[in-house]
């Protein structure tokens, strides 16, 4: 921890990438945990890809709202709010998120870059316009239970949820600036991410091959590859929130003992 702590105290840009790990203390389930994992229940080709839409769109829109709804009801947790802390303690920070949940944006994090997009932003299966007016006051609808998408008004197709299924290509820009602040930091935080996910998880490998140090903060030991890279393990509310800590408790001293 100290050793993590004082490099975040030097680094003069710091990329926070999170995964589903990093809302699982919110209490949404992430994909790939044994007990609580979305997968461990449900297929993801029959949930999660175009075909699957195309196939059973109340089906899949249903899932989303599920998905939605209980994203609406969480609030963020410390690991959110010590990102946004840390974001003030730092010269630079970008946040990457694969996260399609707003819950970084809730705790106060602008600008986040989210490379697999949104459950909050839906648009047109047929046409591709945004659609917006969701409902935003979502009973939580029962897991499993299918709800016809709503039609849009431009073509009349149905809405899709504005995430990445598997075999769709991420959003370019996204993909770009998020490739971008890795290869320029000279420090990228892991947070939360079973990192099986390509291309975001290359996103670490870069911030390795570029000279960075990469510190990885998961419920698992992640293998480390050197000694620039290191793993944490715990949760990451906990372990991040402790950081920042240790940050502000260094920055004191060294204020303190002006040299
Ligand atoms: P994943 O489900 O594959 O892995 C979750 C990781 O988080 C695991 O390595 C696990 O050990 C770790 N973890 C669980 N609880 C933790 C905690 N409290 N503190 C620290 N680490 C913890 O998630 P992923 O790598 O993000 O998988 C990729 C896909 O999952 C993404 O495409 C993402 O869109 C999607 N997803 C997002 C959400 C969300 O938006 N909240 C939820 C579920 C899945």
């Amino acid at each position: 921890m100290q050793a993590v702590a004082e490099a975040l105290r030097t680094a003069r840009h710091v990329v926070v990438f999170t995964g589903a790990g990093v809302s699982a203390e919110s209490g949404i389930p992430t994909f790939r945990d044994a007990l609580t994992g979305l997968w461990q229940r449900f297929d993801p080709a029959e949930l999660a890809t175009p075909e699957a839409f195309r196939r059973d769109p109340a089906l899949v829109w249903g899932w989303y709202e599920w998905r939605r709804a209980r994203v609406l009801a969480a609030q963020p947790n410390p690991a959110h709010r010590a990102i946004v802390e840390l974001a003030g303690l730092v010269p630079r920070l970008t946040l990457v998120t694969q996260n399609v949940d707003d819950l970084h944006e809730r705790a106060g994090s602008g600008g986040a870059i989210h490379l697999h997009g949104s459950l909050h932003a839906p648009r047109c299966f047929a046409c591709a316009r945004p659609i917006t007016g969701l409902a935003a006051d979502l009973r939580e609808p029962q897991e499993g239970r299918r709800i016809d998408p709503p039609r849009c008004a431009h073509c009349g197709g149905p809405v899709r949820p504005g995430v990445v299924w598997f075999g769709e290509e991420l959003p370019t820009q996204a993909l770009e600036q998020a490739f971008d602040a890795a290869q320029s930091c000279d420090l990228l935080l892991s947070v939360g991410t079973s990192g099986v996910v390509y291309p975001a998880a290359q996103i670490p490998r870069l911030a390795l091959q570029a000279g960075a140090r990469v510190v990885h903060v998961n419920m698992q030991p992640v293998e480390v590859g050197g000694a620039r890279e290191m793993s944490l393990v715990g949760a990451a509310g906990e372990l991040l929130a402790a950081l920042v800590e240790r940050v502000k408790a260094a920055d004191g001293a060294s204020h303190s003992h002006p040299s």
